[in-house]
């Protein structure tokens, strides 16, 4: 279960990153006397488990909000991180389907009316599909804090679009599945920056109940020639920094979970199949040990049973 006090949380932690155009003559093609117009992006997370980020990209006359947190509380934080920047919410974006990155919406949405809502189609597609039964979990276990809808996207973006947000250009690259059934990055060349969403994280324990990681480590390994110098990615979870050592971290993390659960699988012909309690407490100790003070990405204290049957149901095929 998610504790109210997990649930609600305490504090808003803000922090603004400047963003340093790299120089035109790093980037290739320089267009004589071009230079990038100024980009500021501001974070937001709650602390502690379960903790997940917002951005705002800020430019010279409009801003964009990246996810939309958990609840109605953790959202009405990025509304006023948006509004103090003085600039209009040109839009609204979603990276991916799970429900602490838009769950928000709601709130997010209201306050800012006019700002249409992108996002990739596994992404509109699946809140289409089960926004009605979505809602009465959230309900159960984030009580009042749980929105009374997520809105639908307004708007769905393409893969190899170029979109002009917060006054510079970010391409659309859609991936999946991986973390989630579907993942949508933007990147932008001039800043040298990646919105990576869930792709990887900053040293946190995952979530991997979707079971796909498998496909997961593909999507990583395929991602890394393309966005390993990147400078600065904006993860889901944990602080933003350089690409290559988070997807390296997350890599080892999705291959060093997957065997230690292959170790601990019973016999084939086991009725169960399932990992037995001395198997899972082995795995539990692996992990402390090779990835210390990881927070979780949802703060349930079953996640790490949870990602051990779904890793054990994907591996048994
Ligand atoms: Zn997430």
């Amino acid at each position: 279960m998610i504790t109210r006090r997990l649930a609600l949380g305490a504090a808003g932690a803000l922090a603004v990153l400047p963003v340093r155009p790299r120089p035109a003559a790093a980037q290739g093609a320089p267009q004589a006397g071009a230079r990038p117009a100024p980009l500021d992006i501001a974070k937001f997370d709650r602390p502690g488990e379960g903790s997940v980020n917002s951005f705002i990209l800020a430019g010279e006359r409009s801003c964009v909000i990246l996810d939309c947190q958990r609840t109605r509380v953790e959202a009405r934080h990025v509304v006023s991180l948006a509004r103090g920047t003085g600039l209009p919410v040109e839009a609204i974006f979603l990276s991916h389907e799970h429900p602490d990155h838009i769950a928000g919406l709601e709130t997010v949405a209201a306050a800012f009316p006019d700002a249409p809502i992108l996002a990739g189609a596994t992404t509109r597609d699946w809140i289409a599909a089960n926004r009605a039964q979505l809602i009465p979990f959230l309900k159960s276990v984030l009580g009042p804090a749980a929105p009374d809808s997520v809105p639908l996207p307004t708007r769905v973006v393409r893969p190899g679009e170029v979109l002009t947000l917060a006054d510079s250009e970010w391409r659309v690259d859609q991936i999946g599945p991986c973390e989630a059934g579907g993942m949508t990055l933007l990147h932008n060349e001039r800043h040298d920056t990646l919105f990576a969403a869930d792709l990887f994280d900053n040293r946190f324990t995952p979530w991997l109940v979707d079971g796909t990681t498998g496909a997961w480590i593909a999507e990583i390994e395929r991602n890394l020639p393309r966005y390993g110098d990147v400078g600065t990615a904006l993860v889901g979870h944990g602080a933003a920094g350089p690409a290559r050592p988070m997807m390296q971290d997350t890599l080892g993390y999705l291959r060093f979970f997957r065997e230690a659960v292959r170790r601990e699988l019973p016999a084939p012909g086991n009725a169960s199949g399932a990992v037995p309690a001395e198997g899972r407490a082995r795995i539990r100790a692996a992990l402390a040990e090779r990835y210390p003070g990881y927070p979780q990405v949802v703060p349930l204290p079953t996640l790490l049973d949870m990602n051990v049957d779904a890793v054990a149901r994907e591996l048994r095929g």
